[in-house]
């Protein structure tokens, strides 16, 4: 299986990304913003839960974002692999997949982390508000507020793949065309 984690701030361009990605090497896109959304639009219980936090800009709890993962992960027969869009984003949520996926008998095959300076994450943050209809993109406190806890709890998580080899950063500035040949060079030397 290939299983890829795309990694990256807000607004590092993961969701754009990932739609190339998963039509080129047949993956399962697995996004925890996309499910979360999907579940508050439901209004699901989850999506209530997810919400309260989201508004915010604050993580959903380790715990139920975990569980909502794994039965995302189990729901899926005989699969290629994965891509991760927004998971693992604390350390627990990264052994937990680990050892999830070491269940099933494979493994993380690589990180790919797209960097992007703070300035132009909060630029493109500001033109995607217009578009997404996001609360979390639409107030410059809530932004500043992501970007705080990707950089406390998130960014450590880097170091968790890097021990295991697996980490690879991608220059994230640039046309989308761009960054995609520059994820498939990394790809195809694994
Ligand atoms: P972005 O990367 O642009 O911030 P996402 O769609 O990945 O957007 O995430 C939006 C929000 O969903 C996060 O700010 C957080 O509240 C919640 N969320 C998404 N993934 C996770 C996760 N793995 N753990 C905890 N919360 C998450």
């Amino acid at each position: 299986m290939l299983n890829i984690i795309l990694f990256g701030p807000p607004g590092a361009g993961k969701g754009t990304q990932s739609e190339r990605l998963i039509e080129k090497y047949g993956l399962v896109h697995l996004s925890t913003g996309d499910i979360f959304r999907a579940n508050i639009k439901g209004e699901t219980e989850l999506g209530k839960l997810a919400k309260s936090y989201m508004d915010k800009g604050q993580l959903v709890p380790d715990e139920v974002t975990i569980n909502m993962l794994r039965s995302e992960v189990e729901k899926q027969a005989d699969p290629k692999g994965f891509i991760f869009d927004g998971f693992p984003r604390t350390n627990a949520q990264a052994k937990a997949l680990d050892e999830l996926l070491n269940d099933m008998g494979t493994e993380i095959s690589i990180m790919l982390a797209l960097e992007v300076e703070e300035n132009e994450l909060k630029e493109r943050l500001k033109k995607r508000a217009e578009v997404s209809g996001r609360v979390d993109d639409a107030d410059p406190a809530i932004i500043e507020n992501r970007i705080k806890v990707y950089d406390a709890e998130t960014a450590p998580v880097k170091d968790f793949y890097q021990g295991q080899g697996k980490y690879v950063g991608i220059d994230g500035i640039g046309s989308i065309d761009e960054i995609t040949s520059r994820l498939n060079e990394a790809i195809m030397a694994i």
